[in-house]
């Protein structure tokens, strides 16, 4: 098959006044339709349940955006008998044509942009630009995957000794249990499904309970783009309960899990108990948290640097696992950067997403809301607040909004410095010079993303080398990797390291086999 080289999608010009009545009207017409409701899909049928998932508005609680069926344990066995079926036949396509599958997919996404974006923006709080850049990922990750799965389908370059046939090849692995966060509802859960259904796999998806509904159009695009039934089974419902049931049956046979740690160590050893029954070792992929810090060095672009930090901190609220949650200056221009990131970061408007003049939304939902304050109160006894420290007046009734909120002098030992916060909240830290920065960056138990901001070579690539995170900025913010581009994937606790949007992730959903026969 000829496809083009991959190119990123590109994001949308928010700037043209053309793109932003689009989007405009994608929102109205997205509000036009909230409140329905999503079944379950099990098999390509649609299953209603008496349970409910009712998704809301962060920036308005009172408003509904649509309500999901939740499943219980029969809904799980039968979409693992549905996901079994299919796989008799899926895992048997030519993977080319799975490749194609997935290219469609991509089409039908890019025709749907500005609707999916818009349910980000309404749903979890997303900005557009935000939005926009979530939908794009899930397109690149369908481009970049089907092209990987084209080049993955060719044997192996092998030694070939006189009188011998041999060849190694790659063969899907059975039936697997996606299990996404909130926090990139469509990109992740695009990525984490289709990488291993392009791979020949069948899988159950257990979207996040925040974000159902995003989930359930995604469904829609599948069968819009021609999947087969039962090749993608949708069965919300809460990750503690159907999550955890499916995470310990025999029959399951990998997980793709992104979100936190306490969950993400949960569902590895669950996982890693032998069931009566099972024939396999379970393989879990387990991307979790982060406590990613940018390191600014006495020689940086203060300025650059601030705008950097700014970005990464606040931007979508501070919800990325890549987010800039410590700044680590050295003591010669700690005031002054200091400052400056202040200053911006007292220029961020905060108000409803789906107004683009605000730069910051409310966080994602009210278990989000409390625990980021919680963190706020813990800040308060271990730092200086410089700005921000609480809710915005009215929330949480009128939305979670929590003020862009900056403790400085935080030790590095602190809670705030050690622990994922995963909201609007900075801490910075002093140091010595940039032995000592470099020192407390890796001294947590993560390792996701971090950056530098420095004009020496010198101190640059020795970041390269000793700066212990999957992802590393150099001179630029710490959020944004890009499909293809900066494959993504952290270490320590951050992760097993599947590198998303890599050249090594399809092997993740894959068995080798070798085949030799005497000539
Ligand atoms: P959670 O860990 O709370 O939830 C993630 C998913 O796991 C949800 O679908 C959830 O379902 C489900 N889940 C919860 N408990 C269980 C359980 N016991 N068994 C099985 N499944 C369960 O994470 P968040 O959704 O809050 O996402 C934010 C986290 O994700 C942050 O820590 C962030 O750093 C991390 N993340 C990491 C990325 C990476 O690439 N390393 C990328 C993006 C985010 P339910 O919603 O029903 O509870």
């Amino acid at each position: 098959m000829q496809r083009t080289d991959f190119r990123n999608e590109p994001f949308t010009n928010f700037q043209d006044p053309e793109e932003r009545r689009r989007f405009q009207a994608a929102l109205d017409r997205v509000r036009a339709d909230l409140g329905r409701h999503y079944p379950l899909i099990i098999g390509g049928r649609r299953v209603d349940t008496e349970g409910r998932i009712v998704s809301v508005n962060p920036a308005n609680p009172q408003e509904v955006i649509g309500t999901v069926a939740r499943a219980g344990r029969q809904h799980a066995d039968q979409a693992l008998e549905a996901a079994e079926q299919a796989f008799a036949r899926w895992s048997r396509f030519d993977p080319e044509a799975r490749a194609r599958a997935l290219f469609r997919l991509a089409a039908v996404l890019r025709r749907r942009k500005h609707e999916l974006s818009a349910t980000m923006v309404l749903e979890v709080g997303k900005q557009w630009s935000e939005a926009d850049a979530d939908t794009a990922e899930a397109i690149d990750f369908c481009e970049w995957y089907g092209r990987e799965m084209i080049r993955l389908a060719k044997p192996w370059p092998l030694y070939r000794p006189e009188g011998t046939d041999n060849e190694t090849f790659y063969i899907p692995m059975g039936v697997g249990l996606v299990i996404p966060p909130w926090n990139f509802p469509l990109a992740i859960l695009v990525g984490t499904t289709m990488a291993p259904v392009v791979a020949g796999n069948t899988v159950i998806v257990k979207p996040a309970s925040s974000t159902p509904v995003i989930a359930a159009k995604f469904m829609e695009c599948l069968e819009e783009a021609g999947f087969p039934e039962g090749v993608v089974n949708f069965l919300p419902g809460p990750g503690g309960e159907v999550g955890e049931y499916l995470v310990q049956h025999p029959r399951i046979r990998f997980i793709n899990f992104t979100g936190s740690l306490e969950v993400g160590l949960r569902i590895n050893e669950l996982a890693a108990k032998m069931q009566p029954g099972q024939k396999w070792i379970k393989r879990v992929i387990a991307e979790m948290g982060g406590k990613d810090a940018i390191i600014v060095c006495d020689d940086a672009d203060l300025d650059e640097a601030a705008a950097g930090i700014v970005q990464s901190a606040f931007g979508f609220q501070g919800q990325k696992c890549s987010a800039c949650s410590r700044v680590i200056a050295d003591q010669k221009i700690y005031d002054e950067l200091l400052q400056k990131v202040v200053e911006r970061t007292r220029n961020l408007k905060v108000g409803p997403a789906e107004d683009p003049d605000n730069h910051m939304g409310a966080v994602a939902d009210e278990n989000q809301f409390r625990k980021v304050l919680e963190y706020i109160e813990i800040g308060k006894g271990e730092g200086r607040l410089v700005t921000g420290g609480s809710a915005l007046a009215g929330a949480p009734e009128k939305g979670y909004f929590i003020e862009p909120t900056i403790f400085a002098d935080v030790d590095p030992k602190a809670r705030i410095a050690q622990e994922e916060i995963f909201g609007p909240v900075l801490a910075f830290i002093k140091a010595r010079d940039y032995d000592h920065a470099l020192e407390i960056a890796n001294d947590t138990v993560y390792g996701l993303t971090g950056s530098v901001y420095s004009r020496s070579r010198e101190r640059l690539e020795r970041a390269r080398r000793e700066f212990y995170v999957g992802n590393l900025y150099l001179n630029r913010k710490c959020t944004g990797a890009l499909v293809g581009v900066e494959p993504f994937g952290g270490f320590n606790l951050s992760g097993t390291n599947a590198k998303a949007g890599g050249t090594d992730y399809l092997q993740l959903f894959m068995l080798a086999k070798s085949v030799s026969e005497r000539l």
